[in-house]
């Protein structure tokens, strides 16, 4: 049988549709484009896609139990590493790691991992709604306490994984909702909420408690948990206070950081004003600064929102974005318009103190950083001005400081990660932590794998292996 060279593409909303709803805009494969895509599949003994998952799903044996139409057995398999396979299903950056390395790329294009996995999870989503769902054996109980800091995919892999394993978990979230990033930073355009919550609501089934509206750090510290019986405790609170450009007029109104935006439209549902209690406000002509999945993230929302002219302002090229591919063809399709080699260098406000323009620079790139890519130089008497009503500033995120400052003898870097070693320990006896609250904001797989690394290491603590 001859090679099929391209992917089975994916259908998708038509751009002018989508960017008026908050629909999803993928559509997912039928049972015929799955197996055809699956089919597409060398089953390669040396299996490099294996490697370039950073949890080590087993690729080869899912997508051939989808060629032979075992969709149980597919799930059944990628459970064993992935228990939140409709996430990453979507969201995971595929074309960087399992994608990249797929023998199939060397011939046409690599096979749609990430597509099929999102096919299968969806199957069995589909299924658990009728009620027929499939709970992971329980070991018996181990009779000891774990406290989980933050309900992002670090704690809730961190959780899920214990649970299993026989300890009673706990999980304590500052905010009212559960799934971190994934429910209140990433949109439903491209992850819907109902997904995240059914896979949230699989973890209640295997018996994981929560404590809501419950920040540590405030009433209750790290070392409180453990005074409260708590054997061990997993930190995965991710890295969530926004960094800002520090520039003029940045405190003016209509500036907001990327992070209360979204959280704003995502977790208060402003974009359902009034029938929600938390306006947003509407600008026609918006500038976001950035070039990640935030920017891209808070583009389309604004679009969606009803701005008229959406600027992404980004002072590399488009080479260097780190955005997701997927993502920026997206914003392009739907007509946002990429200001690149861009600076903003102030904003300027009218007389009630709202932001009415802002002041760039064109860029030129210089030699490479110590991130790898070309450094940004501004042109000299480049400056030109341009109206805005509202701007959006994703240039990235740090760790929210709380937890370190409650907590005694909790070794932290330069820009206040919490620092541990290779088990996920960090410098306090019994606190383990993983996610972006350890390297810095990264991707959704990183975070589950730290988590599931922490839950061993916890397990090998408190079994006496791990000192
Ligand atoms: P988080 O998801 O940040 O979760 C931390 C949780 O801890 C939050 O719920 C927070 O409320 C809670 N918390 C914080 N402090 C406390 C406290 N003191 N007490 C109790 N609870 C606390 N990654 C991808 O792979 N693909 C993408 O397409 C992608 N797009 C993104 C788009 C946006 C807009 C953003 C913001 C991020 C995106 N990411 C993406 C990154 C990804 O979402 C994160 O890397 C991932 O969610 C990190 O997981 P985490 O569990 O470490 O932390
Ligand atoms: Fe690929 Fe991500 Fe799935 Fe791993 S979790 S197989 S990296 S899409
Ligand atoms: Fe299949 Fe690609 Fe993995 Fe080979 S490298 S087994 S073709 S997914």
């Amino acid at each position: 049988m001859s090679i099929i060279k391209e992917q089975i593409p994916m259908k998708e909303q038509l751009p002018q549709e989508r960017k008026k709803n908050f629909y999803e805009v993928p559509l997912g494969y039928t049972k015929e484009e799955a197996i055809l895509e699956a089919t597409r599949c060398l089953q390669c003994p040396t299996h490099p896609c294996i490697d370039g998952c950073p949890v080590h799903i087993d690729i080869p044996g899912f997508i051939k139990a989808i060629k032979e139409d075992n969709l149980s057995l597919s799930i059944e398999i990628m459970h064993d590493t992935n228990l939140l396979p409709a996430i990453t299903g979507r969201v995971c950056p595929q074309e960087e790691q399992c994608q990249v390395v797929c023998v199939m790329g060397k011939v046409g294009d690599p096979v749609a991992i990430g597509k099929l996995e999102r096919y299968i999870a969806d199957w069995e989503l589909e299924n658990r709604s009728r009620g027929n769902i499939n709970i992971p054996k329980k070991k018996e109980s181990k009779n000891k306490k774990i406290a989980i800091v933050g309900s992002g995919p670090a704690g809730l892999t961190c959780a899920v994984n214990l649970i299993k394993m026989g300890y009673e978990v706990t999980i304590f979230e500052g905010f009212h909702e559960l799934g971190g990033v994934l429910t209140y930073g990433i949109p439903e355009f491209r992850l819907p909420k109902k997904i995240v919550k059914e896979e949230i609501e699989f973890l209640n089934k295997l018996g994981v408690k929560f404590n809501l509206d419950f920040p540590i750090g405030r009433s209750e510290t790290i070392s409180d948990l453990f005074k409260d019986g708590y054997s061990a405790v997993f930190i995965g609170t991710g890295a969530g206070a926004p960094q800002f450009m520090h520039i003029p007029g940045e405190n003016l109104g209509g500036i907001y950081s990327a992070n209360e935006y979204l959280t704003r439209v995502n977790l208060m549902k402003a974009y359902k004003f009034p029938d929600y209690d938390t306006p947003i406000k509407v600008g026609k002509r918006v500038a976001v600064i950035g070039g990640g999945n935030v920017a891209m993230d808070s583009a389309r929302t604004a679009l969606r929102l009803g701005a008229e002219h959406v600027f992404l302002i980004y002072r590399r090229s488009r080479t260097e974005m780190p955005a997701r591919e997927e993502e920026i063809i997206h914003a392009e399709e739907e007509g946002i318009e990429f200001m690149l080699l861009t600076n903003p260098i102030r904003y300027i406000g009218n007389e009630n103190g709202l932001v009415k323009q802002v002041e760039c620079i064109k860029m030129k790139l210089g030699e490479e950083d110590a991130s790898g890519r070309r450094r940004p130089i501004p042109i000299e008497s480049s400056e030109f001005l341009i109206d805005i009503e509202q701007a959006i500033v994703a240039i990235g995120t740090t760790p929210n400081p709380i937890i370190s400052k409650t907590t005694q003898d909790l070794k932290t870097g330069r820009h206040g990660e919490i620092l541990v070693d290779e088990n996920g320990q960090t410098s306090v006896k019994g606190a383990f932590a993983g996610g972006d609250i350890v390297t810095g904001a990264a991707t959704v797989i990183t975070a589950m794998g730290a988590g599931g690394l922490a839950a061993s290491s916890i397990n090998r603590y408190l079994s006496g292996e791990l000192k």
